[in-house]
């Protein structure tokens, strides 16, 4: 089986039993992304390629860790061998940080206000920075919101300054203020992910009570004039109702600003729990259009250097996952 199928159906089975060996080392507890505050999840790695799997032991797909890293994966009467992945935070190669574990917000397929978790101080984010730099390349940024939207911008801002020490590429991810964009280049930030999540105005207000669709597509833009094409991504999640022919407008748009889209697969949890994960043959069909856009605006994903797009745990990459 061609990997990009494999991933589409692993994606869309979305987790796998872990067996075999200890793998503690291999396991990240995430809190952002998708299993965000569930049981741990693992990246399977063949070649240059990953995926990233939750954790739940009735899965149908299993993976079995031999030892050292070295692992098969059983799915479909099928033993394909690679080998785990060892997180820095939350992802292989990146310090990926999340600031603010807590949200004022409610978006219905989050995790993160249920969560309850705090704030991390800057000399607790330097440490964890400090304690896997020697097998990163980048560190990436993203937080919920604590008090306001203008207070965590502030608090981002100063931790931005802090880790600019340690001469990584920087992405952030967070809800931006219209001032966002600039404020973080004239940090030295490499990217910045500002995601639309939903792929229509009129899914957004569902999902996103409070937040403002017009905003990100205003931010998403600037962004583009202040940190460059191949520069600006932004999440939109398949699976909130909306149709291919939607999806299919809203990436366009997005590649037409100059925007990488990270078409991100559905991991009904919070509010959508039971909601049904998006088929392969959807992610499949949604992939090549991806493609297509992307290539039509010049865009090119492999010099993605930080953040999901450069990752590749969670999404089908045009470019990567070929
Ligand atoms: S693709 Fe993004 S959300 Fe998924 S593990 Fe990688 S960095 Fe995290």
């Amino acid at each position: 089986m061609q990997w990009t199928d494999l991933k589409a159906r692993l994606l869309s089975a979305g987790s796998v039993s872990l067996l075999g060996e200890p793998a503690d080392q291999f396991i990240a507890r995430s809190s952002a992304g998708p299993g965000a505050g569930g049981s741990g999840a693992v990246f399977f790695a063949m070649g240059s390629h990953r995926v990233k799997l939750v954790l739940d032991p009735l899965s149908r797909i299993e993976i079995v860790h031999r030892g050292n890293g070295v692992a098969d994966l059983c799915y479909e009467g099928t033993l394909t061998r690679g080998r785990l992945l060892e997180p820095g935070f939350h992802c292989p190669d990146q310090a990926f940080i999340t600031v603010t574990g807590s949200c004022i917000f409610s978006c219905r397929y989050c995790t993160v206000p249920r969560l309850g978790g705090r704030r991390k101080t800057i000399e607790e984010i330097m440490g964890m920075v400090e304690s896997v730099r020697h097998r990163v390349g980048a560190i990436s940024i993203t937080s919920g919101v604590l008090e306001s939207i203008d207070e965590e911008e502030s608090y981002v801002l100063e931790v931005v300054k802090h880790l600019r020490v340690y001469d990584l590429p920087i992405g952030v991810s967070i809800y931006p203020t219209d001032q966002t964009p600039n404020r973080l280049r004239a940090l030295g930030v490499a990217e910045v992910k500002f995601n639309l999540e939903a792929a229509t105005p009129e899914l957004f207000s569902k999902m996103c009570p409070g937040l403002n669709y017009g905003l990100l597509w205003q931010v998403l833009n600037r962004s583009v004039l202040v940190f460059g094409k191949n520069r600006v991504f932004s999440n939109v999640i398949v699976g909130l109702g909306e149709t291919d022919a939607e999806l299919e407008t809203c990436i366009k748009n997005l590649t037409s600003l100059g925007v990488i889209p990270v078409l991100r697969p559905l991991n009904p949890v919070a509010d959508l729990a039971g909601t049904p994960r998006p088929s392969a043959e959807r992610l499949k069909k949604i992939f090549a259009i991806h493609e297509r856009a992307l290539a039509a605006a010049g865009l090119d994903p492999r010099l993605a250097r930080t953040m999901c797009t450069n990752c590749t745990g969670c999404d089908l990459v045009p470019g990567r996952d070929q």
